[in-house]
């Protein structure tokens, strides 16, 4: 049955009307353009936040850092253990006995609005979050039930893009999919719950545009060997990475986080929090007994890179990185996802016309 959808136009003037009413009952996260919080003095951050109109909106510029916040917040409580006279009153007063209380999760239904690109980012977390070796987080499912997606545009790719070598260019896998025109914006409505908040004035809607071609494509490769694994690429990378883990903040498809024991504000107890981390930093993979599986910058960007573009997709059958580019944007080191793809095909091709190497 072919799916229905609501269209419409409607002007700006009209646009505050329907954001109050949305607003009432969904948080609005999408890109906001703070001048003067760049990395540079004198620039912009566009990243996302909650906004507060459709106009402050910001359409046309790329993020510098996604919103998986919105899944993954940056902490998370998870749960506490509380001493019993605070966890419940009336309870018994023994100062020795705690309860675990799992975390309440007040979060508000919640609309994002993002490119085709960061929409089949969400799928490679719901890939791993949702269905990892058969778990499914808890925490995770939790937030994502509230979320819905609207579509923007985004027909040029912008520098240092690589989504359609990724084919991550285009989607339909949207609630609704929204336009700023001239004098207001467009929007198709395909979810009956949001499209109560529209007026269906619109028959004719462009579909969405979809950059169709990368600024510098890259071919992803298929055929990695284990031996890559060995290769003398990633000793460059030790003299040049500096372990920020600018990188994996900045993506929209790394997920390491580290698990701490807190105290709670009111002293009562304690909460488990998780809270982001990145397999960039040294000691991330510190084991006990002082076993520690990367050492080297360069071991841990191969891990990071083929994870991004191998061992994931062997278990989930979709690549990771989805051709982005903001850890080539935020790298301090020049340290570059698209140039790191591109030498292990060199390598592959090398590889493959002489066998004997
Ligand atoms: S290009 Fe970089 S930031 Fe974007 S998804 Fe790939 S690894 Fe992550
Ligand atoms: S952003 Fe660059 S320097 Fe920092 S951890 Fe990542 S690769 Fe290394």
């Amino acid at each position: 049955m072919a799916e229905k959808s609501k269209m419409a136009r409607f002007s700006c003037e009209e646009g505050k009307g329907i954001f109050d009413s949305l607003s009432k009952h969904w948080t609005i996260i999408a890109p906001l353009e703070r001048p003067g919080k760049g990395r540079f003095s004198g620039t912009a951050l566009v990243s996302y936040e909650e906004v507060r109109s459709f106009d402050e909106i910001e359409f046309f510029k790329k993020t510098q850092f996604s919103a998986k916040s919105v899944l993954l917040p940056i902490r998370q409580a998870m749960f506490s253990f509380r001493d019993n006279k605070a966890a419940a009153s009336g309870a018994a007063s023994d100062s020795r006995s705690h309860k675990a209380e799992e975390a309440d999760d007040r979060t508000r239904p919640t609309i994002i609005f993002l490119r085709s690109c960061d929409i089949h980012a969400i799928k490679v977390m719901d890939a791993h979050f949702l269905n990892s070796g058969g778990y499914t987080d808890f925490y995770y499912q939790r937030l994502r039930q509230k979320v819905k997606l609207f579509l923007i545009e985004c027909e040029r790719p912008f520098e240092n893009c690589f989504c359609v070598s990724f084919k991550t260019n285009k989607t339909d896998d949207w609630s609704a999919f929204i336009r700023k025109a001239e004098g207001g914006y467009e929007i198709q409505v395909k979810d009956e719950q949001l499209g109560a908040y529209f007026p269906g004035n619109a028959e004719d809607i462009a579909p969405p545009r979809f950059a169709e071609q990368d600024s510098r494509p890259v071919k992803i490769p298929q055929d990695i060997d284990t031996s890559i694994f060995e290769d003398e690429i990633w000793k460059e990378y030790t003299l040049r990475c500096i372990a920020c883990g600018r990188c994996t903040i900045t993506c929209p498809t790394c997920s390491c986080f580290s698990v701490q024991d807190i105290l709670c504000e009111d002293k009562a107890g304690e909460e488990r929090k998780r809270i982001w981390s990145s397999c960039m930093v040294k000691k991330f993979s510190l084991l006990a007994g002082n076993h520690d599986f990367r050492i080297k910058e360069g071991d841990r960007l191969r891990y990071r890179v083929l994870h991004k573009i191998y061992d994931f997709r062997k278990r989930q059958g979709i690549n990771m990185c989805i051709g982005c580019g903001r850890c080539d944007d935020a790298c301090p080191e020049y340290i570059s996802m698209f140039k790191c793809i591109e030498k292990i095909n060199h390598i592959i091709e090398a590889r493959a016309a002489r066998p004997d190497l």
